[in-house]
C-alpha cells in the first residue's frame, strides 16, 4: 500500500471550460478538506459530489466541485479525490500548488494507473490498454484497445499459464523422487499440451502484423509514373494541399506521410517520386526510394496514367506488382480523359478501378476497394489481436521456449532441463499479464505514460 498521496491534473492541460485534478492515497480526502470550504468531506459517503470554494487561507482561490471515493471503490482502489474546478492554467497551478503545501506530492507519468495495477484492479495487459485506449484514433485501435482493456486477450494467456503450471509441477514432482523412475508426467500428454499451447500462441503472434497496423495505421504507399496523379490523388483523398502538385514530372520529391482514416482505418500514406528510369540524380534517389517504400509497404495504391501510359507499361507494372507479393489495388488515374484502349485495358485486369483524383470522380468506390484489399473484416469477428510489442516479443519467446520443450522431449532430455525449459515459458507468459514484474519492467511501461493518467 502506498502511503504518499498524489496529485495531478488529469484532464489536458491549456484553457477548457473545467479542468479535473485528481488526488489519490490515504490521505486525499483529509487534505483536500484542510483547504474546501463547504461540508467536512471527511464525514461524506463515497461517489458523492460536493459544492465549495477552495481557499489559500482567506484568500478563495476557486469555486469547485469535489467527488470523492472511497478505498477500495475507486480507481487506484485508494482513496480518490476528484476537483472539477475552472478550466485556467492559473486556477490549476494555484490549486496544485495549495494541495502539495498540505502533503500531496506530483504524480509521476502513469503513477495513478500503476497504482491501480498494483493495487490488483487489473492486470499489466490491461493496464497498457488503458493507454492504448487514451490514445486510440480510429475506430479499429479503440476496438482493439478496448477488448485488450475489458480482459479479452489476458484470460486467454492466463488460461494457457494455468495449463503448464500444472504440467511443470507434475515435472517438478518427479525431480523430488529423484534417482526413482517414476513419471508422473505423461511425456506423450505434455507433448499434446505443448501443441495446443503452440497453436493458441501462433495465431496471437500472427495477429501482431494485423495489431500493429491498427494500431499505428497501415503503411500505405501511392506509386506510379511521374505526372500520373499521385498528388493529386493523395490531396484529394485528404482534401487539402499537403502534396506539391505540379506539372513539372517529379517535382515530389520528399515523402509526405499523411493519415487517412477510412471506415475506421487509419492509413498511414507515404508520397513516392515517381518509378520512372531517370537520368537526373535527385530524381534517381527519389526512385530508388520508391522502391524501398514499396517493399516496406503493406498497400500499394499503383496509378496508372490512362491519358499518357502505354498497354505495355500498364503490363509491366502488373507484372511487378505481383513479384512483390504485397497487396495492391491497379487504380487508372485520369478516367475523365483516358485513351479508349487503356481504359479497355485496364477494366481488363480484374481487381483494378478507373477513378479521376482530379475531378474527385469515383473516390468513394476508391475507398470501398481499398478497404476490401486490406480485407480487415476478419477482425471484427473478435479474435484477440495482439497490438502490444512488448506482448509479442514474450509471445515469441516463449513460443521459442515451448519449442525447446519439444525438442527436448524428442531428445529424451532429462527432467530438470524439460522443467528449466518450462518454466522459461511460464516466465514470459506471466510478464505478459504482470504476474512476473520487475521494477525496471513497470518503470519501462508506466513512463509511458503521461502525468494525470
Ligand atoms: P504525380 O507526379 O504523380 O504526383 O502527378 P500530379 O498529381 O502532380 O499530377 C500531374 C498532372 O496530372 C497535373 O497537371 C494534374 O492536374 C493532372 N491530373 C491529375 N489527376 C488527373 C485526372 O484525374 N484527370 C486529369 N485530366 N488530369 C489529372
Amino acid at each position: 500500500m502506498n502511503q504518499d498521496t498524489i496529485v495531478a491534473l488529469s484532464t489536458s492541460p491549456g484553457i477548457g471550460a473545467i479542468a479535473v485534478i485528481r488526488l489519490s492515497g490515504p490521505e486525499a480526502i483529509e487534505l483536500t478538506n484542510h483547504v474546501f470550504h463547504g461540508k467536512d468531506l471527511t464525514k461524506q459517503e463515497s461517489h458523492t459530489i460536493h459544492f465549495g470554494t477552495l481557499r489559500d487561507g482567506s484568500k478563495i482561490v476557486d469555486e469547485v466541485l469535489v467527488s470523492l471515493f472511497i478505498a477500495p471503490r475507486s480507481f487506484t482502489r485508494e482513496n480518490v479525490v476528484e476537483i472539477s474546478c475552472h478550466g485556467s492554467p492559473y486556477i490549476v497551478r494555484q490549486i496544485i500548488q495549495l494541495l502539495l503545501k498540505q502533503g500531496a506530492r506530483l504524480a509521476k507519468a502513469g503513477e495513478f494507473t500503476q497504482r491501480a495495477f498494483l493495487n490488483g484492479q487489473f492486470d499489466l495487459a490491461q493496464a497498457e490498454a488503458v493507454a492504448d485506449l487514451i490514445n486510440a484514433d480510429s475506430e479499429a485501435s479503440h476496438r482493439a484497445a478496448m477488448n485488450q482493456m475489458r480482459g479479452g486477450f489476458s484470460d486467454q494467456i492466463k488460461a494457457l499459464r494455468e495449463e503448464l503450471i500444472h504440467f511443470a509441477s507434475m515435472i517438478e514432482l518427479e525431480l523430488d523422487f529423484g534417482e526413482e523412475d517414476v513419471e508422473f508426467a505423461d511425456r506423450d500428454d505434455l507433448k499434446k499440451l505443448i501443441n495446443q499451447l503452440l497453436s493458441a500462441i501462433n495465431p496471437l503472434i500472427d495477429s501482431f502484423a494485423l495489431g500493429n497496423v491498427i494500431k499505428n495505421g497501415i503503411p500505405t504507399v501511392i506509386a506510379g509514373k511521374p505526372n500520373a496523379g499521385k498528388s493529386t490523388l493523395l490531396n484529394a483523398l485528404l482534401n487539402e494541399e499537403k502534396a506539391i502538385v505540379s506539372n513539372i514530372p517529379g517535382t515530389t520529391r520528399d515523402f509526405i506521410e499523411d493519415e487517412l482514416n477510412i471506415g475506421g482505418v487509419v492509413f498511414r500514406f507515404i508520397d513516392t517520386a515517381g518509378l520512372r528510369d531517370t537520368e537526373d540524380t535527385i530524381e534517381k534517389i527519389g526512385v530508388a526510394r520508391t522502391e524501398e517504400q514499396m517493399k516496406k509497404a503493406s498497400l500499394i495504391l499503383y496509378l496508372i496514367d490512362l491519358e499518357d501510359d502505354t498497354v505495355v507499361e500498364l503490363h509491366r507494372a502488373l507484372n511487378k506488382l505481383e513479384n512483390l507479393g504485397i497487396p495492391f489495388l491497379l487504380i487508372g488515374n485520369k478516367g475523365d480523359s483516358a485513351k479508349p484502349e487503356m481504359r479497355t485495358a485496364l477494366e481488363k485486369i480484374p481487381g483494378s478501378i478507373v477513378i479521376s483524383a482530379g475531378t474527385k470522380e469515383n473516390l468513394e468506390g476508391l475507398k470501398d476497394r481499398i478497404l476490401e484489399v486490406v480485407h480487415l473484416e476478419d477482425f471484427k469477428t473478435g479474435d484477440t489481436i495482439v497490438t502490444n510489442v512488448r506482448h509479442y516479443d514474450n509471445l515469441f519467446k516463449t513460443k521459442q521456449a515451448l519449442q525447446d520443450v519439444l525438442n527436448g522431449l524428442d531428445n529424451n532430455i532429462t527432467g530438470d532441463f524439460l522443467a528449466m525449459d518450462i518454466r522459461q515459458s511460464l516466465h514470459y507468459l506471466g510478464e505478459i499479464t504482470g504476474e512476473i514484474t520487475t521494477d525496471d519492467l513497470l518503470a519501462n511501461i508506466f513512463s509511458k505514460f503521461c502525468i494525470g493518467k
